[in-house]
């Protein structure tokens, strides 16, 4: 890959004619020097840590188990298949529309041995996001699971190419593939006597595109990268300690950087075993602890947590093997926090992880208001954040609200395409502005970090996240809509829902909730991203500064829900 150097105000960032923002040379060879970075691709990695002799199962779904070596054998099958029959070469992009089920788990991993790179959609996404996403990172396959609840994810998958023109390698799994598409299990078999993948990657282009779940406008595509996206499983395994005798139970779709990035790799970094459930209802959830015992359940967002708390099985079900109990993606309110210490007895922890890197933890024996009120600690030596003023690049005094922003050997330096956005995103000397209101706070000699709120326009939905103005765009498309802005209201089992205040076109018909998701079906806009609640005003509320007042329509629904 040829890279050039961009000075950038005082910083010396590499960029590649792509796009795409890389760590700082200097940085790089540091990284590597002090073993942080191991100088070798994910592949490499997964592969000479995961496949000695780990005496558990690797993977346990509800069709079945997987041994270490029977992962092994079917992702490098599936790989020689892929590269022996269909177009797809290394270095192409792949979309994924898969669910929890272990052939996901061998589509990602046989992806990344070909040289693919997954970009990591979900099976919710519907053919709007499926066909932006693909245009952007150019992707040209598209890994599709038949049977997922019953959702018709091949038609929407033929959507995409209808509406694009453009085809694209479709593979299917669990299920029958169309005239010209293949099937993963015919891969499988062409992979028997098909030469190998080629080895040796280059270490500096993106191993997996990320979705941001954290910006302003648009959604944006954060390009992960061998050395880091590894160092960052591998750090979060090392910070809670996971082992061969480890049992990781993952409730939650695997596809999102959450379930490859604190749960996939860092198991399988490991040596432990991953059990997955296809749903996140508590009856899964307690059905698995029965049956696998784990003892570490992460990333259970405050809504599942709720839910286990309140379901009339829980008391029954002995949860004594969970050791760690990880609650994140969403602000865990105080009163959850407390419950699930004390009614549960389950050893709490709370984390804070983004697509775009960037991990905290609390530490296992901190103090009831570490657990309970932050969500701790960087889990690497070499992460830098700060709590910047809005809008500023000065650090704010602890306690006090500011941006927290972050830079370290694990997040990104520039979202991948997005060149104006990346100035705004990044300050000037690389550290990621998250768009997350945080306080540092100094707990019994500790430095903790606690987070408070939210400057970017996303609604984060049980912790799948809506950015407002992409769904705001698709509104107005609506011939009785004259303007539209969508703003978070409280709810207390998911935590927030989209609620989409509305300005009518003169003389236009009311639109109610029913109307307005059937527009925005039509334009192939995921389910989870539909407003539950229609506000119509004759105007909207502006700042001093002409633009929409969020925040005053946010305070208006939060007080109408109130009432
Ligand atoms: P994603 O990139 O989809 O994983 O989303 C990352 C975003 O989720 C962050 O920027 C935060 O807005 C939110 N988030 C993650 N963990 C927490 C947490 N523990 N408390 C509050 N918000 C969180």
């Amino acid at each position: 890959m040829s890279v050039h150097k961009l000075t950038l105000m005082s910083a010396t960032i590499a960029v590649d004619h792509e796009g795409l923002v890389g760590y700082p040379e200097a940085l790089r060879e540091r990284y590597r020097a002090a073993g942080i970075w191991a100088g070798r691709s994910l592949d490499e990695e997964l592969r000479a840590a995961r496949y000695g002799s780990a005496p558990l199962p690797a993977l346990v779904t509800a069709a079945g188990r997987w041994s270490y070596g029977q992962l092994d054998t079917l992702c490098e099958r599936f790989a020689r298949g892929l590269l022996a029959r269909t177009a797809l070469r290394p270095g192409d992009a792949v979309m994924f529309s898969m669910g929890n089920t272990a052939e996901t788990v061998v589509a990602y991993y046989g992806a990344l041995r070909a040289g693919l790179v997954p970009v990591c959609t979900l099976p919710q996404h519907g053919a709007r996001e499926i066909g932006v996403l693909a245009g952007h990172t150019g992707a040209r396959g598209h890994f599709v699971q038949a049977d997922f609840r019953g959702q018709d994810l091949l038609a929407m998958a033929a959507a995409v190419t209808e509406t694009e023109g453009t085809a694209r390698e479709l593979v299917v799994f669990r299920g029958t593939a169309p005239p010209g598409a293949h099937e993963y299990l015919d891969l499988l078999e062409a992979g028997d006597t098909a030469p190998s993948p080629p080895a040796a990657p280059d270490l500096d282009a993106p191993v997996v595109y990320q979705l941001s779940g954290g910006t302003t406008g648009l959604p944006k595509i954060a390009p992960r990268l061998h050395e880091e996206y590894a160092y960052n499983a591998r750090q979060w395994a090392a910070r809670l300690g996971w082992s061969p005798r480890t049992t990781v139970l993952y409730p939650l779709p695997i596809m999102h950087n959450a379930g490859i990035a604190l749960a996939l790799q860092p198991a399988h970094l490991s040596g432990a075993r991953v059990v997955l459930t296809g749903k996140a209802d508590v009856d899964s959830i307690l059905d698995a602890i029965e049956a696998e015992r784990p003892n570490v359940l992460p990333l259970v967002p405050p809504a599942v947590a709720i839910r286990l708390l309140e379901h009339p099985r829980t008391p029954t079900v002995d949860l004594s093997c969970i050791e760690e109990f990880i609650v994140g993606g969403q602000k865990l309110p105080l009163e959850v926090a407390d419950r699930l210490e004390n009614e549960l007895g389950l050893p709490l922890r709370q984390m804070f992880g983004m697509a775009e890197g960037m991990f905290f933890l609390t530490p296992s024996d901190a103090a009831p208001e570490v657990r309970q009120r932050t969500v701790g600690e960087p889990i690497s030596e070499d992460d830098e954040v700060r709590v910047y003023g809005i809008g500023t690049e000065t650090e704010v005094p602890d306690g006090v609200e500011g941006e927290l922003c972050a830079r370290g050997p694990y997040t990104i330096r520039g979202y991948y395409r997005a060149g104006e956005h990346n100035r705004e995103a990044f300050t000037a000397d690389g550290f990621y502005r998250t768009g997350d209101l945080a306080a540092r706070r100094r707990i019994e000699g500790g430095v903790y970090y606690s987070i408070e709120g939210r400057i970017k326009d996303v609604i984060n939905r049980g912790v799948e996240k809506i950015h407002a103005e992409e769904v705001e765009d698709l509104i107005v498309r609506h011939p009785a809509v004259a303007d539209a802005a969508v703003v978070a209201m409280p709810d207390r089992e998911l935590g927030e829902r989209a609620c989409a205040y509305l300005v009518l076109a003169e003389g236009a018909e009311p639109l109610d909730v029913a109307a307005l998701a059937e527009h925005l079906r039509s334009c192939g806009l995921a389910k989870y991203k539909l407003p539950e609640r229609v506000e119509l005003l004759e105007a909207f509320p502006l700042t001093n500064v002409g633009k929409v007042a969020k925040k005053t329509l946010r305070a208006d629904i939060a007080a109408k829900l109130d009432t």
